[in-house]
């Protein structure tokens, strides 16, 4: 359920109208809704209410450090995988201890600044990530908490690039190699060995394969008990997917239900890392028709967005509902709807059947809430957009849209062209 509805013929976010926020903050925008973002981690949060959890907001899926902020007054911590969403959760706010630190590629300069931060764990992808952390955390005089991020080798029937769990992805230590890893991390100094994890793949649309992954995880963690391991952390990830288009991903309830009926007795705190699941429905990326054009072959609607602002599309051939901002009768057309970008894969539409929209209308791509702005770009030296959030009837610039000097922020000409 989201906050965007029609009220007589305007596409309003909660009680705003999009026009209205178009009209001060010009176009293409991307707009959340409050509301819906509350709702969402309450929701999904509460599904584990019976049991010691906690839920880590997959920072990569939207950084704004506004929509950070509102999850971690939640109660919520976070997910990073990188220094600069360490940076962005520490802005917000968040505390510490309920930071986890995920990814395969981990700096050691990275590594120092969630050392000195003091975030909860690291989920260890490699042995030799787990050397460079053991080594920083020596030189920092820092103890590290640790997980393995453990790959348990189960297919998230998910679009490829966003699956994660299979042996030959590049994430995680195999199952079958993670005991041997376990021994030796316990040998290692400063190193203490306080979870597992893993993270099958994203936008998954079952809940048997997160069932599978736990299982998977539950015979390990029995021979690390047997081993006098003593585990605190179980961390089962992200990855639950949702409505694009005509999925019927489970709800979190059913998801927390699948989950808990293997984890129930478990005496570890588990930690989920939803994204998606969380911020996707909530926003939307808002753009202006510039041309209608017509070839022999296909009918095109060009508007202000482009492959830049909104990537999912042109990288995933991922779905996303288009509707005008302004609700009439019309024709209905099928087009490609495309921004300016210099590529035939800018696309944000494919032969999509879209009401008849005119030159200088507003339509909303619908569910950008994840991954939109966070993985926007400056391609085509365009500057990236703004971002809106939208509570009850007022609206808040939260990243005000770049300028063109912002594009050429810390370039320089060499001294010999001068
Ligand atoms: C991307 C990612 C997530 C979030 O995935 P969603 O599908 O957005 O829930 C969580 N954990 C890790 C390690 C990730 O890489």
């Amino acid at each position: 359920m989201n906050d965007f509805r029609y009220r007589n013929g305007r596409l309003y976010c909660e009680d705003v109208p999009l026009e209205k926020i178009g009209s001060a903050v010009g176009t293409p925008f991307y707009v959340y809704s409050h509301a819906t973002l509350k709702r969402h981690f309450r929701v999904f949060d509460g599904a584990f209410s019976g049991l010691p959890h906690l839920t880590c907001f997959a920072v990569k899926s939207n950084s704004n450090i506004a929509i950070l902020r509102l999850f971690i007054e939640e109660g919520g911590g976070v997910d990073i995988v990188s220094g600069g969403e360490l940076y962005r959760a520490l802005k917000a706010g968040v505390d510490p201890e309920k930071v986890v630190y995920s990814g395969v590629g981990k700096k050691a300069e990275e590594i120092e600044f969630a050392l000195e931060a003091g975030i909860l764990m690291f989920n260890v992808e490699s042995g030799q990530e787990l050397d460079a952390i053991a080594a920083c955390a020596k030189r920092t005089g820092k103890r590290a908490g640790v997980a393995l991020r453990i790959n348990p080798d189960v297919d998230a029937e998910t679009h490829p690039h966003i699956s994660t769990g299979l042996k030959e992805n590049k994430f995680g230590i195999d199952i079958e190699k993670s005991l041997e890893a376990y021994r030796r991390a316990r040998t290692l100094e400063n190193i203490d060995v306080i979870g597992v994890s893993c993270h099958i793949g994203s936008q998954v649309t079952k809940t048997s394969p997160f069932v599978d992954a736990l299982k998977r995880l539950k015979k390990l963690l029995g021979r690390l008990e047997e081993e006098g391991f003593v585990i605190r952390y179980l961390d089962l990830g992200g990855g639950l997917g949702i409505t694009y288009k005509d999925e019927t991903p489970p709800e979190p309830a059913e998801y927390a239900a699948a989950l808990m009926a293997f984890a129930r007795d478990l005496p570890y705190t588990l930690i989920f890392e939803p994204g998606r699941v969380l911020v996707g429905n909530a926003g939307a990326l808002v753009t202006k028709v510039l041309y209608r054009k017509n070839t022999d072959e296909k009918d095109f609607v060009i508007v202000d967005a482009g492959m830049n602002d909104l990537i999912r599309p042109s990288l995933y051939d991922s779905y996303h509902r288009i509707l005008p901002v302004a609700e009439r009768e019309r024709v209905e057309i099928v087009a490609d709807v495309v921004g300016p970008i210099c590529e035939s894969g800018d696309y944000l539409a494919k032969n999509r059947k879209l009401p008849g929209v005119d030159q200088g209308e507003l339509i909303a791509v619908m569910s950008a809430g994840a991954y939109g702005f966070s993985m926007s770009s400056n391609y085509n030296s365009r500057p990236r957009v703004a971002e809106v959030l939208v509570r009850d009837d007022r609206f808040y610039v939260i990243r005000e849209r770049e300028t063109y000097e912002d594009l050429v922020r810390g370039e320089r000409i060499p001294e010999f062209h001068m």
